[in-house]
């Protein structure tokens, strides 16, 4: 199968999600409205302003629509889509979504390092991580399976059937995040047991 893989396409970093997508062997759908969420099989929330992803949800009329979709479909949320998809939202506090059990303090590395590459270890293998104006995950639930760390804390976790990233893996050639998701898609559209 090709599962098909839908991104929010509000504001922010679509655009390279898609490609990544495609690479990972999924077909990529722009998701704009509640209708087109119905013709996908998972999401992925990319990175950009989470305060102004917030406003176009609600201007959209999507915040319910997307919360609904999360209840039965995976969601993966990569930077500012980590922030929308968590529990509680620090620094300053927002609403969320909530269909993780998560704690995320935004711009957690504050001002002055704002942005970074660095090297993490993702399942026994190095991969480059690109830290833009990210979030820090200070809470995980006891659900959660923390993929990868950097300096101590998370930056790649799965719950059930979500995934979320602190950084930005649709910014790098390596696939393999995306190719995760993609699979998961696959195995929950086919009626497997990832929740
Ligand atoms: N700092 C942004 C926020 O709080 C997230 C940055 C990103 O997505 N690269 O929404």
């Amino acid at each position: 199968m090709n599962p098909k893989i839908g991104v929010l396409a509000l504001q922010g970093d679509f655009e390279a999600h898609r490609q990544a997508i495609k690479r990972a062997g999924g077909t990529a759908i722009e998701v704009r409205t509640a209708a087109d969420l119905e013709s996908v099989d998972g999401l992925i929330i990319p990175g950009g302003e989470s305060t102004t992803m917030l406003k176009l949800l609600d201007a959209e009329n999507l915040f319910e629509p997307l919360q609904n979709f999360g209840k039965h479909k995976p969601i993966f949320g990569t930077c500012a889509g980590a922030i929308l998809l968590a529990s509680e939202v620090t620094n300053p506090a927002q609403p969320s979504l909530g269909l993780l059990d998560l704690t995320v303090e935004r711009n957690g590395y504050g001002r002055q390092i704002d942005s970074r590459i660095a090297n993490i270890d993702l399942e026994g293998k190095p991969a480059e991580a690109v830290f833009i104006r990210a979030p820090i995950i200070r809470r995980v639930g006891a659900a959660a399976k923390v993929l990868a760390r950097y300096l101590d804390a998370p930056v790649l976790i799965e719950q059930g059937r979500h995934m979320v990233a602190t950084f930005h893996p649709e910014l790098t050639k390596d696939d393999r995040i995306h190719r995760r998701f993609v699979e998961k898609v696959e195995a929950h559209a086919n009626g497997e047991s990832v929740r």
